[in-house]
């Protein structure tokens, strides 16, 4: 069996993309071929996310899509960041769609460079690592630019939430 540990965050507000949000809902579907009540349980924590967030939401509530910039986004991801993500089972802290995860839970962790923007790792990671230690483990995500090409050429500029992804 792969691993499903999911890390402590981004958790409900990670941010998949479109092409996240695909991934994420093919891993839904393999779910519902090789374990139907798992991935119901999935499919209804994220109906009931989608539902309750839906007064304030910065984005479409109908579609879930969230245009780049929207200025409430921030405020409306700390208002929810210490919620579980609906992929995450509650009993086993495992989560169920590893494998399909979105690139920012496959990166969080250790400090990246994406784009020109150099983010710092989890206040978790590298405890006792001094700067010159934590700039030497950076490493650069999607180094060409591979995504933001796919996703120009299908026109998709905007980002969702894993409950969106899965709950519609
Ligand atoms: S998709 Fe998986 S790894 Fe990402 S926040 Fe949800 S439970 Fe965690």
């Amino acid at each position: 069996m792969p691993p499903r540990v999911h890390r402590l965050l981004p958790g409900a507000v990670s941010h998949p993309r479109a092409l996240d949000a695909e991934r994420l809902r093919g891993g839904l579907a393999e779910l519902r071929r090789t374990a139907p009540e798992r991935a119901g349980a999935v499919h209804e924590r994220a109906r009931a996310q989608c539902a309750s967030w839906s007064a304030g939401f910065p984005g479409n509530p109908r579609t879930g899509w969230v245009a780049a910039g929207t200025p409430d986004e921030e405020e409306f991801c700390e208002g929810h960041r210490s919620e579980p993500c609906p992929a995450l089972d509650p009993e086993t802290g495992l989560c169920e769609l590893y494998a399909w995860r979105p690139v920012n839970c496959r990166t969080y962790g250790p400090p990246v460079r994406i784009g020109a923007e150099d983010l710092p790792p989890c206040s978790l990671c590298f405890p006792n690592a001094g700067a010159a230690e934590i700039e030497a483990a950076r490493i650069t995500v999607d180094p060409d630019g591979f995504e933001d090409a796919v996703r120009a050429c299908l026109g998709a500029d905007e980002w969702t939430y894993v409950a969106h992804a899965l709950g519609r």
